[in-house]
């Protein structure tokens, strides 16, 4: 039974931090907009999130002048980070250099998404919290439909996939898939440290996996932990206690003992891309259209680029479908998305699949691009973006 219909410019599907954000941007624009989002955020509670992320300055201040990103986020400056190799390779990053306050920001995902919400009901932004069970595709230059399950219909002159990684969308539309499965998960989990970590990020490429302490505030700390999915299972069901202290270990007892504050969940990990990001009247953004390996700390800040560039495209008003400027959304942030995913990609190899011998050759070339500074320059420019 159909409850309501609307006729709108974009209908966007997914409100994740990037579709969420896309309809922010948006909302400043020409177009008349509609989130679709079966699950929307609920009010933050004290405790922390389990999925942290470390957002670029780029990425923030694009927020913040949107109003999606405000001093009451509960939020951490990152001022240096430390990249250990698995003998004596060392790269250190420090925010100095930047000539930027802080390398990254790091927060809560829910609490983010809860504060982009709270901007999109501020600007009247239509907001449907139904799941879409089917599509029509209309002719070239035709609206398509997208039909909710509590009755509500939905045109669009363009849809908008930010519906995550297993994209209903991009399914929907027979869109294939580059999959690689990196056999590793990352493992996530907060705790409370000893000593405090004065804003500073540590990152070690050992011999079972690549380990991120991320600093948060009040002398909390963030894990990242991709180890082989084997090995999670062990990791997930040891004590509280046990786990603290593996974490602490394997980290080299920098922030002294650990404390576990919210339970460890793991996801497994795996590099995707779309065979297609745009079709008339169809864009696709952030995880549905590619993920990356976490190490760099770059997916959803990816997706945020996805967004900026989308909604500046699409500022200057006309048909949002129109494949011309879809095209040409695709093809500048491709390169941004194939890079990051041949430096992480290529980074996890080196210290997992080549073995022992490359073993000096990759910590000599963490030193080398440490010494560089044109490089290393180049490096941090890209992640600050
Ligand atoms: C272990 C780990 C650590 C990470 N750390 C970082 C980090 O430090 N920095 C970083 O930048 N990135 C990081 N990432 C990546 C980041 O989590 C993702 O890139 C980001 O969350 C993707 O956001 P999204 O909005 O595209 O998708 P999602 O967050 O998946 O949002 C999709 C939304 O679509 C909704 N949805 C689902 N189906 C439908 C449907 N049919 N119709 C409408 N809506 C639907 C969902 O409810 C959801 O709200 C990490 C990832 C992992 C696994």
């Amino acid at each position: 039974m159909v409850r309501a219909q609307f006729k709108r410019d974009i209908v966007i599907l997914g409100g994740g931090l990037n579709g969420a954000a896309l309809a922010l941007a948006l909302s400043y624009g020409p177009h008349e907009v509609t989130l679709v989002e079966p699950c929307p955020p609920s009010s933050p509670a004290a405790d922390w999130d389990a999925r942290i992320y470390a957002y670029s300055p780029g990425n923030v201040a694009w927020l913040r002048g949107l109003g999606g990103w405000t001093d009451t986020l509960r939020q951490q400056p990152l001022h240096a980070m430390r990249v250990h190799g698995d003998a004596q390779g060392q790269l250190t990053f420090d925010a100095l250099e930047t000539g930027l306050p802080a390398l990254a920001f790091m927060a809560e995902n829910g609490r983010l998404q809860w504060q982009i919400w709270q901007a999109l009901q501020a600007r009247g932004v239509q907001i449907v919290s139904e799941r879409p069970v089917a599509v029509e595709w209309g002719e070239r230059g035709v609206v398509h439909r997208v039909c909710c399950d509590a009755g509500t219909e939905l045109e669009a002159r363009l849809l908008v996939a930010a519906d995550g990684a297993h994209s209903w969308l991009r399914q929907q539309a027979g869109i294939g898939l580059d999959v690689e499965d990196y056999c590793q998960s990352g493992l996530v989990a907060n705790f409370e440290c000893e000593h405090p970590h004065r804003g500073i990020a540590w990152q070690w490429f050992r011999s079972d996996g690549i380990l991120a302490y991320l600093p948060l505030p009040n002398r909390h700390l963030s894990i990242v932990w991709s180890t082989p999915t084997e090995a999670v299972a062990a990791r997930l069901s040891q004590s509280p206690e046990a786990l603290a202290h593996e974490v602490a270990e394997a980290g080299g007892r920098v922030l002294g003992d650990l404390r576990l504050i919210t339970p460890a969940q793991a996801f497994p990990l795996k590099r995707r891309l779309a065979h297609e990001w745009v079709r008339p009247g169809l864009a696709l953004l952030g995880d549905a259209a590619h993920t990356v390996h976490p190490l760099a700390g770059q997916g959803v800040n990816l997706g945020f680029r996805d967004s900026r560039l989308l909604a500046e495209m699409l500022a200057s008003g006309g048909d949002p479908g129109e494949i011309g400027r879809l095209q040409s959304y695709a093809l500048r942030r491709r390169e941004d998305v194939l890079s990051m995913q041949a430096v992480t990609g290529n980074l996890k190899r080196s210290f997992y699949e080549l073995g022992a011998p490359f073993g000096a050759w990759r910590n000599t070339g963490m030193t080398i691009v440490n010494a560089l500074g044109p490089l290393k320059q180049a490096l941090m420019r890209h992640a600050v973006q």
